[in-house]
């Protein structure tokens, strides 16, 4: 095998994210296995792929241990919409955790390089604005969102021992809100829920009164982050923010979303979901400078591609779209 023609094992590589990332890697050269138990992650995102020698799908849940020979992997396995984390808490709590054990084992046992997608939920509803990587949090460990948050919060800090008292090569990335094709039509997050919602005519659900904030990154941006990250010298472990740093309101979205469909749907006001936070947006400045990162692709842009993926999924399944919209 060349040094650079790698194994690369990508947990929960069926998902929204983990399908991009093994594309990509499939291109750079790689062999990729991808490990999933669809709790989340559909075979439709992966099946594009199947055909190619190089890659492999194996039906696997992460809170058990698993026995493969790679070079690296990354640890994305975990629902990472609120809908989701929260329908079976206990198991998104093992899945970090234990998921996280499993994969610092094998890390360990192969001597292999070990990236861990966490997340800005580790700020919880933060009171520093922008956040930056040393800010600690403000999470409640007692709320229905403390699964995935502590979850992660626990996972970082296996990694951080795994890397000090193993000397594992890590890679810890904290992601803000991503978007964009091949994010579940039912997924419960916002932009795939007005995006939806919008090309259905049906209302569109902003919960609360939508003047809390997110700054949302395009997928392609994000996961050249990642690539870039796993690239860096091996005293690079971060944690390092990965995101968008332009904020938006949940309202402006909506009325973003609506322009960009022509939708007649209305903007309908609902309950806020406890814990939610009220302000969200990374501070890159550390990828700035440590990866040479930005995302490059604006809002409405990777708005555009992505209504144009649930406009032609929902037109396969037989969806009445109001319109149709040629991108
Ligand atoms: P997703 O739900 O589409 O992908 C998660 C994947 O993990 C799915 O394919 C799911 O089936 C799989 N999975 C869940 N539990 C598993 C288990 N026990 N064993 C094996 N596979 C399992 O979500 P995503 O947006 O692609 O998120 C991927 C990762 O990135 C997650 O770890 C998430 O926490 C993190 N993240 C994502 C975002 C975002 O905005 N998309 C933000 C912060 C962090
Ligand atoms: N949200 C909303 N309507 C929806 C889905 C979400 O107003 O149909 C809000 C949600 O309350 C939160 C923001 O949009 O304030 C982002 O929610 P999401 O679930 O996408 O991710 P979060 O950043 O909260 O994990």
């Amino acid at each position: 095998m060349s040094s650079l023609r790698k194994r690369v094992l990508v947990t929960g590589g069926a998902g929204f994210l983990g399908s991009h990332l093994c594309e990509r890697l499939l291109r750079d050269g790689h062999d990729v296995l991808c490990v999933d138990n669809y709790f989340t992650g559909r075979k439709e995102n992966i099946a594009h792929l199947l055909g190619n020698t190089r890659f492999e799908a194996m039906r696997h849940d992460i809170t058990f241990p698993l026995y493969v020979e790679v070079d690296e992997i990354y640890n994305l396995a975990c629902p990472a919409s609120p809908v989701h984390y929260q329908f079976d808490p206990v198991q998104t709590t093992k899945t970090s955790v234990v998921g996280a054990i499993n994969v610092l084992g094998i890390a360990k046992r192969v001597k292999a390089k070990v990236f861990q997608a966490s997340t800005s939920e580790v700020y919880g509803d933060p009171t520093v604005h922008p956040q930056t990587e040393d800010y600690r949090g403000n999470v409640n460990p007692i709320g229905p969102r403390a699964c995935y948050d502590e979850g992660k919060r626990c996972a970082e800090t296996l990694f951080f021992d795994y890397h000090r008292q193993h000397k594992l090569r890590i890679k810890v990335v904290r992601i803000f809100n991503t978007y964009g094709p091949r994010m579940h039509p039912n997924d419960g997050r916002v932009v795939s829920n007005f995006i939806v919602q919008a090309l259905l005519g049906e209302d569109i659900s902003i919960y609360g009164d939508g003047s809390q904030t997110r700054a949302f990154c395009y997928v392609d941006d994000l996961i050249d982050g990642f690539i870039r990250m796993m690239g860096t010298s091996d005293d690079v472990v971060g944690p390092i923010n990965l995101g968008n740093p332009v904020e938006i309101t949940v309202l402006a979205l909506a009325k973003e979303v609506v322009a960009l469909t022509g939708s007649r749907s209305n903007i309908v006001f609902r309950p806020l979901p406890a814990d939610d936070p009220r302000q969200r947006r990374p501070d890159i400045s550390v990828a700035n400078s440590v990866l040479d990162w930005s995302p490059t692709i604006a809002l409405n842009q990777g708005l555009e591609r992505t209504i144009a993926y649930f406009d032609a999924l929902l037109r396969e399944t037989g969806r009445p779209v109001i319109r149709h919209i040629s991108i």
